[in-house]
Protein backbone atom coordinates (compact mmCIF):
# COMPACT_ATOMS: atom_id res chain seq x y z
CA UNK A 1 0.00 0.00 0.00
CA UNK A 2 2.12 2.76 -1.16
CA UNK A 3 -0.15 5.46 -0.37
CA UNK A 4 -0.24 4.97 3.24
CA UNK A 5 3.11 6.74 3.00
CA UNK A 6 3.37 10.47 5.10
CA UNK A 7 4.87 13.44 3.65
CA UNK A 8 8.23 14.32 5.12
CA UNK A 9 6.62 17.68 5.15
CA UNK A 10 3.56 17.08 7.14
CA UNK A 11 4.96 14.90 9.38
CA UNK A 12 7.26 17.36 10.44
CA UNK A 13 4.81 20.43 10.16
CA UNK A 14 2.43 17.94 13.08
CA UNK A 15 5.78 18.18 15.17
CA UNK A 16 4.11 15.07 17.38
CA UNK A 17 5.35 11.22 18.06
CA UNK A 18 3.17 8.74 16.01
CA UNK A 19 3.11 5.13 16.76
CA UNK A 20 3.48 4.24 13.78
CA UNK A 21 4.42 5.90 9.80
CA UNK A 22 5.54 4.89 6.70
CA UNK A 23 7.58 7.26 4.69
CA UNK A 24 9.59 6.89 1.43
CA UNK A 25 12.23 8.76 -0.09
CA UNK A 26 15.86 9.47 -1.15
CA UNK A 27 18.85 8.90 0.58
CA UNK A 28 21.12 12.35 1.13
CA UNK A 29 23.52 10.87 3.82
CA UNK A 30 24.19 8.35 6.02
CA UNK A 31 26.15 8.44 9.10
CA UNK A 32 28.09 5.82 11.15
CA UNK A 33 25.73 2.73 9.65
CA UNK A 34 22.61 4.39 12.15
CA UNK A 35 21.31 8.02 10.76
CA UNK A 36 19.89 8.27 7.23
CA UNK A 37 19.10 11.71 6.08
CA UNK A 38 15.84 11.02 3.76
CA UNK A 39 14.35 13.47 1.67
CA UNK A 40 10.86 12.98 -0.89
CA UNK A 41 11.01 16.57 -2.00
CA UNK A 42 7.96 17.38 -0.46
CA UNK A 43 10.33 20.41 1.94
CA UNK A 44 13.87 21.10 2.33
CA UNK A 45 14.29 19.25 5.67
CA UNK A 46 15.19 15.66 5.39
CA UNK A 47 13.80 13.08 8.46
CA UNK A 48 16.35 11.52 10.14
CA UNK A 49 15.65 7.75 10.17
CA UNK A 50 17.68 5.87 13.18
CA UNK A 51 18.24 2.02 12.23
CA UNK A 52 19.92 1.01 15.52
CA UNK A 53 22.27 -1.16 15.45
CA UNK A 54 21.55 -4.53 14.67
CA UNK A 55 18.30 -3.78 12.90
CA UNK A 56 20.10 -4.34 9.26
CA UNK A 57 22.16 -7.16 7.97
CA UNK A 58 25.04 -5.50 6.98
CA UNK A 59 24.09 -6.19 2.88
CA UNK A 60 21.50 -3.93 3.41
CA UNK A 61 23.09 -1.59 5.15
CA UNK A 62 25.75 -1.39 2.48
CA UNK A 63 23.16 -0.86 0.03
CA UNK A 64 22.11 2.44 2.10
CA UNK A 65 23.97 5.08 -0.11
CA UNK A 66 23.31 8.48 -1.30
CA UNK A 67 20.28 8.90 -4.09
CA UNK A 68 19.00 5.65 -3.03
CA UNK A 69 15.16 5.42 -2.16
CA UNK A 70 13.75 3.57 0.40
CA UNK A 71 10.70 3.18 2.61
CA UNK A 72 11.05 2.93 6.36
CA UNK A 73 8.77 2.18 8.96
CA UNK A 74 8.94 3.08 11.97
CA UNK A 75 7.88 5.21 15.14
CA UNK A 76 7.95 8.93 14.94
CA UNK A 77 9.70 10.16 18.60
CA UNK A 78 11.23 12.92 19.68
CA UNK A 79 14.96 13.34 18.73
CA UNK A 80 17.98 13.24 21.21
CA UNK A 81 20.53 14.69 18.91
CA UNK A 82 21.40 18.06 17.86
CA UNK A 83 19.46 19.53 14.41
CA UNK A 84 15.86 17.86 14.89
CA UNK A 85 13.02 18.07 16.95
CA UNK A 86 11.74 14.35 15.94
CA UNK A 87 13.34 11.42 13.71
CA UNK A 88 11.82 8.00 13.04
CA UNK A 89 13.00 5.14 14.29
CA UNK A 90 13.14 2.54 11.94
CA UNK A 91 11.28 -0.71 12.56
CA UNK A 92 11.89 -1.89 8.97
CA UNK A 93 13.88 -0.09 6.15
CA UNK A 94 13.29 -1.85 2.62
CA UNK A 95 15.41 -0.32 -0.14
CA UNK A 96 12.70 0.30 -3.26
CA UNK A 97 15.90 0.99 -5.31
CA UNK A 98 20.21 1.10 -5.48
CA UNK A 99 22.13 4.05 -6.13
CA UNK A 100 25.60 3.55 -6.20
CA UNK A 101 27.48 5.62 -4.38
CA UNK A 102 30.56 6.00 -6.41
CA UNK A 103 28.61 6.58 -9.57
CA UNK A 104 25.80 8.80 -8.36
CA UNK A 105 26.62 12.37 -9.47
CA UNK A 106 25.28 14.07 -6.47
CA UNK A 107 27.41 13.68 -2.88
CA UNK A 108 26.61 15.36 -0.12
CA UNK A 109 28.63 18.84 -0.36
CA UNK A 110 28.04 22.17 -2.57
CA UNK A 111 27.88 21.67 -6.25
CA UNK A 112 27.74 24.74 -8.83
CA UNK A 113 25.07 26.09 -9.96
CA UNK A 114 27.21 25.52 -13.69
CA UNK A 115 27.87 21.65 -12.77
CA UNK A 116 23.85 21.07 -11.91
CA UNK A 117 22.92 22.24 -15.35
CA UNK A 118 24.63 19.67 -16.80
CA UNK A 119 22.86 17.42 -14.75
CA UNK A 120 19.40 18.81 -14.59
CA UNK A 121 18.11 15.97 -14.49
CA UNK A 122 18.95 15.31 -11.18
CA UNK A 123 19.63 18.54 -9.80
CA UNK A 124 15.53 18.77 -8.53
CA UNK A 125 16.57 16.83 -5.96
CA UNK A 126 18.95 19.15 -4.37
CA UNK A 127 18.23 21.74 -1.87
CA UNK A 128 18.49 24.56 -4.30
CA UNK A 129 16.28 23.34 -7.13
CA UNK A 130 13.59 21.72 -4.35
CA UNK A 131 13.29 25.07 -3.50
CA UNK A 132 13.27 26.99 -6.41
CA UNK A 133 10.74 24.42 -8.58
CA UNK A 134 8.07 24.43 -5.13
CA UNK A 135 8.35 28.24 -5.44
CA UNK A 136 7.67 28.15 -9.27
CA UNK A 137 4.59 25.66 -8.53
CA UNK A 138 3.19 28.22 -5.98
CA UNK A 139 3.79 31.32 -8.36
CA UNK A 140 1.95 29.09 -11.46
CA UNK A 141 -0.38 28.16 -8.65
CA UNK A 142 -1.25 31.85 -7.25
CA UNK A 143 -1.75 32.93 -10.87
CA UNK A 144 -4.58 30.97 -11.59
CA UNK A 145 -6.04 31.76 -8.14
CA UNK A 146 -5.53 35.61 -8.46
CA UNK A 147 -7.16 35.68 -12.15
CA UNK A 148 -9.88 32.90 -11.17
CA UNK A 149 -10.80 35.19 -8.32
CA UNK A 150 -11.33 38.17 -10.25
CA UNK A 151 -13.78 36.30 -12.21
CA UNK A 152 -10.80 36.14 -15.69
CA UNK A 153 -11.32 33.28 -18.32
CA UNK A 154 -8.18 31.12 -18.63
CA UNK A 155 -8.02 31.00 -22.51
CA UNK A 156 -5.77 28.35 -23.92
CA UNK A 157 -4.75 29.92 -27.17
CA UNK A 158 -2.72 27.92 -29.88
CA UNK A 159 1.04 26.68 -29.83
CA UNK A 160 1.31 26.81 -33.63
CA UNK A 161 0.38 29.61 -35.27
CA UNK A 162 0.07 31.02 -38.66
CA UNK A 163 0.43 34.63 -38.07
CA UNK A 164 3.98 36.19 -38.26
CA UNK A 165 2.84 39.80 -37.87
CA UNK A 166 3.60 40.44 -34.20
CA UNK A 167 7.08 41.14 -34.01
CA UNK A 168 8.34 40.04 -30.63
CA UNK A 169 10.86 37.59 -32.22
CA UNK A 170 12.12 35.53 -34.56
CA UNK A 171 10.29 32.27 -34.73
CA UNK A 172 10.73 28.68 -35.31
CA UNK A 173 9.08 27.46 -38.09
CA UNK A 174 6.60 24.07 -37.99
CA UNK A 175 6.50 22.33 -41.01
CA UNK A 176 6.26 18.61 -42.09
CA UNK A 177 7.92 19.27 -45.26
CA UNK A 178 11.55 16.97 -46.44
CA UNK A 179 13.93 19.65 -45.44
CA UNK A 180 16.24 17.78 -48.88
CA UNK A 181 13.23 18.31 -51.38
CA UNK A 182 10.87 20.99 -50.42
CA UNK A 183 7.98 21.02 -52.90
CA UNK A 184 9.05 24.68 -54.77
CA UNK A 185 7.12 27.34 -56.90
CA UNK A 186 8.07 28.12 -60.16
CA UNK A 187 9.83 31.17 -58.75
CA UNK A 188 11.86 28.42 -56.60
CA UNK A 189 10.50 29.48 -53.28
CA UNK A 190 9.07 27.02 -50.90
CA UNK A 191 5.58 25.88 -51.63
CA UNK A 192 3.82 26.06 -48.29
CA UNK A 193 0.58 24.84 -49.53
CA UNK A 194 1.69 21.45 -49.73
CA UNK A 195 2.82 21.64 -46.07
CA UNK A 196 0.76 20.31 -43.19
CA UNK A 197 -1.14 23.30 -42.77
CA UNK A 198 -1.42 24.49 -46.19
CA UNK A 199 0.15 27.37 -45.04
CA UNK A 200 3.73 28.64 -43.47
CA UNK A 201 3.43 27.79 -39.36
CA UNK A 202 5.75 28.52 -36.29
CA UNK A 203 5.19 28.28 -33.07
CA UNK A 204 3.93 30.85 -31.08
CA UNK A 205 5.69 33.98 -29.73
CA UNK A 206 2.50 35.42 -27.76
CA UNK A 207 -0.78 34.36 -27.47
CA UNK A 208 -2.06 37.94 -27.47
CA UNK A 209 -3.53 38.65 -30.87
CA UNK A 210 -6.09 35.51 -29.61
CA UNK A 211 -6.44 36.38 -26.00
CA UNK A 212 -7.81 40.27 -27.40
CA UNK A 213 -10.04 37.69 -29.53
CA UNK A 214 -11.38 36.48 -26.02
CA UNK A 215 -11.38 39.67 -23.78
CA UNK A 216 -14.17 40.78 -27.32
CA UNK A 217 -16.19 37.94 -25.59
CA UNK A 218 -15.43 37.36 -22.18
CA UNK A 219 -14.26 40.93 -21.38
CA UNK A 220 -11.69 39.56 -18.71
CA UNK A 221 -9.47 36.68 -20.09
CA UNK A 222 -6.03 35.73 -19.57
CA UNK A 223 -3.40 33.05 -21.02
CA UNK A 224 -0.67 30.98 -19.27
CA UNK A 225 1.05 28.79 -21.76
CA UNK A 226 4.63 28.26 -23.12
CA UNK A 227 6.12 30.70 -25.53
CA UNK A 228 9.28 30.52 -28.21
CA UNK A 229 11.77 32.71 -29.51
CA UNK A 230 14.61 32.00 -31.66
CA UNK A 231 16.44 34.52 -30.68
CA UNK A 232 20.25 34.25 -30.24
CA UNK A 233 20.38 35.92 -27.16
CA UNK A 234 22.66 34.21 -24.92
CA UNK A 235 21.77 36.09 -21.54
CA UNK A 236 20.81 35.17 -18.21
CA UNK A 237 17.29 36.58 -18.89
CA UNK A 238 16.53 34.87 -22.34
CA UNK A 239 15.39 31.24 -23.09
CA UNK A 240 13.77 29.77 -26.12
CA UNK A 241 10.81 28.73 -25.08
CA UNK A 242 9.65 29.90 -22.01
CA UNK A 243 6.21 30.63 -20.50
CA UNK A 244 4.01 33.72 -20.37
CA UNK A 245 0.97 34.49 -18.24
CA UNK A 246 -0.96 37.48 -20.92
CA UNK A 247 -4.34 39.41 -19.41
CA UNK A 248 -6.10 40.84 -22.14
CA UNK A 249 -9.13 43.09 -20.31
CA UNK A 250 -11.67 44.70 -22.42
CA UNK A 251 -12.37 48.50 -20.96
CA UNK A 252 -9.35 48.59 -19.15
CA UNK A 253 -7.15 51.71 -20.14
CA UNK A 254 -3.70 52.09 -19.70
CA UNK A 255 -4.24 53.01 -16.06
CA UNK A 256 -6.39 49.88 -15.30
CA UNK A 257 -3.32 48.25 -17.31
CA UNK A 258 -0.72 48.99 -14.99
CA UNK A 259 -2.66 48.53 -11.93
CA UNK A 260 -3.72 45.17 -12.86
CA UNK A 261 0.07 44.29 -13.10
CA UNK A 262 1.11 46.10 -10.05
CA UNK A 263 -1.04 44.39 -7.98
CA UNK A 264 -0.50 40.75 -10.04
CA UNK A 265 2.79 40.99 -9.11
CA UNK A 266 2.24 42.08 -5.61
CA UNK A 267 -0.22 39.13 -5.33
CA UNK A 268 2.44 36.73 -6.51
CA UNK A 269 4.92 37.62 -4.08
CA UNK A 270 2.58 37.93 -1.11
CA UNK A 271 1.31 34.17 -1.60
CA UNK A 272 4.96 32.89 -1.90
CA UNK A 273 6.01 34.73 1.42
CA UNK A 274 2.53 33.23 2.72
CA UNK A 275 2.96 29.91 1.85
CA UNK A 276 6.80 29.29 0.82
CA UNK A 277 8.12 30.81 4.01
CA UNK A 278 10.60 28.11 4.39
CA UNK A 279 12.25 27.57 0.53
CA UNK A 280 12.07 31.64 0.57
CA UNK A 281 14.55 31.37 3.80
CA UNK A 282 16.54 29.24 2.73
CA UNK A 283 16.92 31.35 -0.85
CA UNK A 284 17.90 34.05 0.91
CA UNK A 285 20.69 32.65 2.36
CA UNK A 286 21.79 31.07 -0.53
CA UNK A 287 21.89 34.36 -2.43
CA UNK A 288 23.21 36.18 0.56
CA UNK A 289 26.44 33.15 0.38
CA UNK A 290 26.73 33.88 -3.39
CA UNK A 291 27.11 37.06 -2.74
CA UNK A 292 29.78 36.79 -0.41
CA UNK A 293 31.76 36.01 -3.63
CA UNK A 294 31.16 39.25 -5.44
CA UNK A 295 33.51 42.06 -4.65
CA UNK A 296 31.38 45.03 -2.75
CA UNK A 297 29.74 47.32 -5.82
CA UNK A 298 28.48 44.28 -7.35
CA UNK A 299 26.62 43.37 -4.04
CA UNK A 300 22.84 43.74 -3.86
CA UNK A 301 22.23 46.37 -0.93
CA UNK A 302 19.29 43.98 -0.17
CA UNK A 303 18.94 40.21 1.12
CA UNK A 304 16.32 38.75 -0.69
CA UNK A 305 13.06 38.76 1.88
CA UNK A 306 14.21 42.04 2.19
CA UNK A 307 13.70 42.96 -1.39
CA UNK A 308 10.57 41.35 -1.48
CA UNK A 309 9.33 42.76 1.23
CA UNK A 310 10.17 46.49 -0.04
CA UNK A 311 8.25 45.64 -3.28
CA UNK A 312 5.01 44.77 -1.66
CA UNK A 313 5.17 47.92 0.36
CA UNK A 314 5.80 50.18 -2.26
CA UNK A 315 4.37 51.80 -4.96
CA UNK A 316 6.23 50.78 -8.21
CA UNK A 317 7.81 54.34 -9.66
CA UNK A 318 5.54 55.24 -13.11
CA UNK A 319 7.42 57.50 -15.11
CA UNK A 320 7.37 58.43 -18.95
CA UNK A 321 9.76 57.11 -21.54
CA UNK A 322 10.75 60.79 -22.11
CA UNK A 323 11.56 60.92 -18.88
CA UNK A 324 13.60 57.67 -18.45
CA UNK A 325 15.70 59.57 -21.46
CA UNK A 326 16.12 62.60 -19.33
CA UNK A 327 17.02 60.98 -16.25
CA UNK A 328 19.77 58.86 -18.07
CA UNK A 329 21.06 61.95 -19.85
CA UNK A 330 21.29 63.93 -16.89
CA UNK A 331 23.54 60.91 -14.90
CA UNK A 332 26.66 60.74 -14.28
CA UNK A 333 26.68 57.61 -15.27
CA UNK A 334 26.26 58.81 -19.02
CA UNK A 335 28.60 61.78 -18.31
CA UNK A 336 31.40 59.22 -17.30
CA UNK A 337 30.47 57.63 -21.04
CA UNK A 338 29.79 54.38 -18.96
CA UNK A 339 26.98 53.15 -20.81
CA UNK A 340 27.79 50.78 -23.66
CA UNK A 341 25.56 51.64 -25.81
CA UNK A 342 24.51 55.68 -26.47
CA UNK A 343 21.15 57.31 -25.14
CA UNK A 344 18.99 59.57 -27.19
CA UNK A 345 14.95 59.96 -27.39
CA UNK A 346 13.83 57.50 -29.98
CA UNK A 347 16.24 54.73 -29.05
CA UNK A 348 14.98 51.32 -27.77
CA UNK A 349 16.40 50.79 -23.92
CA UNK A 350 18.89 48.56 -23.78
CA UNK A 351 19.27 46.32 -20.32
CA UNK A 352 22.09 48.32 -19.16
CA UNK A 353 19.55 51.38 -19.54
CA UNK A 354 16.65 49.46 -17.87
CA UNK A 355 18.89 48.44 -15.04
CA UNK A 356 20.60 51.63 -14.14
CA UNK A 357 16.76 53.07 -13.55
CA UNK A 358 15.82 50.84 -11.25
CA UNK A 359 18.51 49.60 -9.55
CA UNK A 360 20.75 53.11 -8.97
CA UNK A 361 18.35 55.49 -10.17
CA UNK A 362 14.56 54.77 -8.19
CA UNK A 363 16.08 51.52 -6.44
CA UNK A 364 12.20 50.20 -6.94
CA UNK A 365 10.44 48.34 -9.66
CA UNK A 366 9.62 51.29 -12.81
CA UNK A 367 6.84 51.18 -15.06
CA UNK A 368 7.75 53.08 -17.68
CA UNK A 369 4.70 54.33 -20.31
CA UNK A 370 4.76 56.20 -23.61
CA UNK A 371 7.27 54.46 -25.94
CA UNK A 372 7.81 55.73 -29.15
CA UNK A 373 5.78 54.16 -31.84
CA UNK A 374 9.05 53.40 -33.93
CA UNK A 375 10.33 50.73 -31.33
CA UNK A 376 7.10 49.38 -30.63
CA UNK A 377 4.41 47.14 -32.11
CA UNK A 378 1.35 47.94 -34.30
CA UNK A 379 -1.35 47.61 -32.22
CA UNK A 380 -0.24 49.45 -29.37
CA UNK A 381 -2.64 52.61 -28.99
CA UNK A 382 -1.27 55.81 -30.13
CA UNK A 383 -0.60 58.50 -28.31
CA UNK A 384 -2.20 62.11 -29.69
CA UNK A 385 1.15 63.42 -29.40
CA UNK A 386 1.71 61.30 -32.75
CA UNK A 387 5.12 60.07 -31.69
CA UNK A 388 4.01 57.53 -29.07
CA UNK A 389 1.98 54.62 -27.91
CA UNK A 390 0.37 53.86 -24.65
CA UNK A 391 2.71 51.28 -24.02
CA UNK A 392 4.03 50.45 -20.47
CA UNK A 393 7.12 48.00 -19.54
CA UNK A 394 7.74 47.11 -16.01
CA UNK A 395 11.19 46.98 -14.91
CA UNK A 396 12.38 44.89 -11.96
CA UNK A 397 15.73 45.31 -9.91
CA UNK A 398 18.27 42.40 -11.03
CA UNK A 399 15.99 41.67 -13.80
CA UNK A 400 15.27 44.58 -16.15
CA UNK A 401 12.04 43.73 -18.51
CA UNK A 402 9.25 41.27 -16.64
CA UNK A 403 6.54 43.15 -18.17
CA UNK A 404 5.80 44.38 -21.63
CA UNK A 405 1.91 45.95 -22.33
CA UNK A 406 -0.17 48.20 -23.61
CA UNK A 407 -3.58 49.81 -24.24
CA UNK A 408 -4.22 48.32 -27.92
CA UNK A 409 -5.47 50.59 -30.97
CA UNK A 410 -9.40 50.13 -30.92
CA UNK A 411 -10.21 52.58 -33.34
CA UNK A 412 -9.98 50.66 -36.68
CA UNK A 413 -8.96 53.44 -39.26
CA UNK A 414 -5.93 54.13 -37.25
CA UNK A 415 -4.84 50.54 -36.70
CA UNK A 416 -4.66 49.95 -40.41
CA UNK A 417 -3.05 52.93 -41.33
CA UNK A 418 -0.15 51.73 -38.84
CA UNK A 419 -0.26 48.51 -40.37
CA UNK A 420 0.42 49.48 -43.80
CA UNK A 421 3.22 51.48 -42.80
CA UNK A 422 4.54 48.48 -41.16
CA UNK A 423 3.70 46.48 -44.57
CA UNK A 424 1.56 43.81 -42.25
CA UNK A 425 -0.73 42.24 -44.53
CA UNK A 426 -4.18 43.36 -43.52
CA UNK A 427 -5.68 40.39 -45.29
CA UNK A 428 -4.19 37.94 -43.41
CA UNK A 429 -5.18 39.49 -40.42
CA UNK A 430 -8.90 39.93 -41.29
CA UNK A 431 -9.97 38.41 -38.49
CA UNK A 432 -7.37 40.46 -36.30
CA UNK A 433 -9.27 43.65 -37.30
CA UNK A 434 -12.92 42.48 -36.66
CA UNK A 435 -12.52 42.74 -33.63
CA UNK A 436 -12.39 46.37 -34.75
CA UNK A 437 -15.50 45.98 -37.41
CA UNK A 438 -17.78 44.66 -35.02
CA UNK A 439 -17.64 45.80 -31.30
CA UNK A 440 -14.63 47.72 -30.52
CA UNK A 441 -13.88 48.79 -27.37
CA UNK A 442 -10.61 49.86 -25.21
CA UNK A 443 -9.07 47.47 -23.92
CA UNK A 444 -5.55 46.76 -22.74
CA UNK A 445 -3.54 44.07 -21.42
CA UNK A 446 0.05 42.85 -21.03
CA UNK A 447 2.50 39.56 -20.57
CA UNK A 448 4.47 38.63 -18.18
CA UNK A 449 7.36 36.52 -18.44
CA UNK A 450 7.24 33.86 -15.73
CA UNK A 451 11.28 32.76 -15.69
CA UNK A 452 11.73 36.22 -15.10
CA UNK A 453 9.34 36.48 -12.25
CA UNK A 454 10.19 33.33 -10.54
CA UNK A 455 13.77 34.43 -10.83
CA UNK A 456 13.17 37.66 -9.01
CA UNK A 457 11.23 35.78 -6.48
CA UNK A 458 13.79 33.34 -5.37
CA UNK A 459 16.80 35.15 -5.94
CA UNK A 460 18.49 33.42 -9.02
CA UNK A 461 20.71 34.86 -11.38
CA UNK A 462 20.33 32.41 -14.10
CA UNK A 463 17.28 31.76 -15.95
CA UNK A 464 17.85 28.32 -16.54
CA UNK A 465 18.14 28.05 -13.34
CA UNK A 466 14.33 28.28 -12.77
CA UNK A 467 13.07 25.87 -15.58
CA UNK A 468 13.28 22.84 -15.09
CA UNK A 469 15.36 21.93 -18.64
CA UNK A 470 15.93 25.03 -20.25
CA UNK A 471 16.17 25.50 -23.93
CA UNK A 472 18.93 27.94 -24.94
CA UNK A 473 21.04 28.27 -28.20
CA UNK A 474 23.16 25.18 -28.36
CA UNK A 475 20.92 23.49 -25.61
CA UNK A 476 18.03 21.11 -25.96
CA UNK A 477 19.40 18.49 -23.39
CA UNK A 478 16.76 16.17 -21.71
P1 LIG B 1 13.39 41.66 -23.98
O1 LIG B 1 13.57 43.05 -24.45
O2 LIG B 1 13.87 41.44 -22.58
O3 LIG B 1 13.90 40.64 -24.94
P2 LIG B 1 10.78 41.69 -25.12
O4 LIG B 1 10.59 43.14 -25.33
O5 LIG B 1 11.19 40.86 -26.27
O6 LIG B 1 11.81 41.44 -23.90
P3 LIG B 1 7.95 41.07 -24.88
O7 LIG B 1 7.87 40.69 -26.31
O8 LIG B 1 7.30 42.32 -24.43
O9 LIG B 1 9.49 41.07 -24.41
O10 LIG B 1 7.45 39.84 -23.98
C1 LIG B 1 6.79 39.99 -22.75
C2 LIG B 1 7.60 39.43 -21.60
O11 LIG B 1 8.07 38.12 -21.87
C3 LIG B 1 8.86 40.21 -21.30
O12 LIG B 1 8.58 41.32 -20.50
C4 LIG B 1 9.71 39.20 -20.58
O13 LIG B 1 9.33 39.13 -19.20
C5 LIG B 1 9.32 37.91 -21.23
N1 LIG B 1 10.31 37.47 -22.24
C6 LIG B 1 10.48 37.97 -23.49
N2 LIG B 1 11.42 37.28 -24.17
C7 LIG B 1 11.83 36.30 -23.33
C8 LIG B 1 12.77 35.24 -23.45
N3 LIG B 1 13.45 35.04 -24.58
N4 LIG B 1 12.94 34.41 -22.39
C9 LIG B 1 12.24 34.60 -21.25
N5 LIG B 1 11.33 35.57 -21.07
C10 LIG B 1 11.13 36.42 -22.09
MN1 LIG C 1 13.10 40.08 -26.77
Amino acid sequence: MFNKRTRIKELLQAGQAVNEVTVMGWVRSFRNNQFIALNDGSTNHNIQVVAELGLLDDATIKRITTGASLKVIGAVVESLGKGQKLEIKAKTVEILGDSDGEKYPLQPKKHSLEFLREIAHLRMRTNTFGAVFRVRHSLAFATHKFFNDKGFVYLHTPIISASDAEGAGEMFRVTTLPLNDAPKNDDGSINFKEDFFGKSTNLTVSGQLEGELGAMAFSDVYTFGPTFRAENSNTTRHLAEFWMIEPEVAFNDLEDNMNLAESYMKYLIQYVMDNNREDIDFLDQRLAEEEKQLPQDKRNELGLIEKLNFVLENAFERITYTEAISILLESNHYKKKKFKYDVAWGIDLQSEHERYLVEKHFKKPVIVTGYPKQIKAFYMRQNDDGKTVAAMDILAPGIGEIVGGSQREERLHLLEERMKEMHIPADEMSWYLDTRRFGTVPHAGFGLGFERMVQFVAGMTNIRDVIAFARTPGNCEF
